[in-house]
């Protein structure tokens, strides 16, 4: 597989590409990513049967602290551990801030914004987590802080601390196309 680019942007991979070939997209974008555990039909690679976020939290104790843009340590890390769902870190670390609609309220909730902001939600990138719910990205050029239930069922992420996902099985998908 050729390796990322440091300067232009790869074309976007295919939905369900694998998530090494996604990392490389999302570090050529100059976004910082990290490796979280993956899921097989909602069972979590942790190994916990009873896992409150399955395919959602990170592989490492260091977590976010480890999202590196370095299209090589990336590469490598994939390889190693090939499986691995993708982390970014929001707010001004990255740049970008999570849209995260929940099911049922959000999807309600999110079909009115569409209706009402049309042009604002138009061909975003969107990904299904694991818990079934749609995380859309938009660039933030400012502090932006993380709200809960900006409408029902839909949150702002935007610390750190929060992550975007990609889930094995549903994978990465352009959202009002
Ligand atoms: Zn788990």
């Amino acid at each position: 597989m050729p390796g990322p680019s440091h300067l232009t942007a790869q074309s976007m991979p295919h939905p369900h590409a694998c998530t090494q070939l996604w990392a490389g997209y999302l570090v050529s974008r100059g976004w910082p990513v990290f490796q979280l555990h993956s899921a097989d039909r909602h069972l979590c690679s942790c190994g916990d049967t009873s896992c409150k976020s399955p395919s959602e939290h990170p592989r490492s104790k260091a977590g976010v602290q480890e999202a590196s843009a370095d299209p090589d340590l990336t590469r490598r890390n994939w390889d190693k551990c090939p499986d691995a769902n993708i982390g970014i870190p929001t707010g001004v670390r990255s740049g970008l801030v999570i849209f995260a609609i929940n099911q049922g309220h959000g999807e309600a909730s999110f079909k009115e914004l569409q209706k009402d902001f049309p042009d604002a939600f138009a061909a975003r990138l969107g990904v299904r987590t694991g818990t079934g719910a749609t995380h859309l990205y938009f660039e933030c050029r400012s502090p932006t802080p993380s709200l809960t239930d900006i409408r029902p069922g839909i949150d702002i992420k935007s610390r750190s601390k929060k992550l975007g996902f990609r889930s094995k099985e549903l994978g990465w998908s352009i959202v009002g196309a």
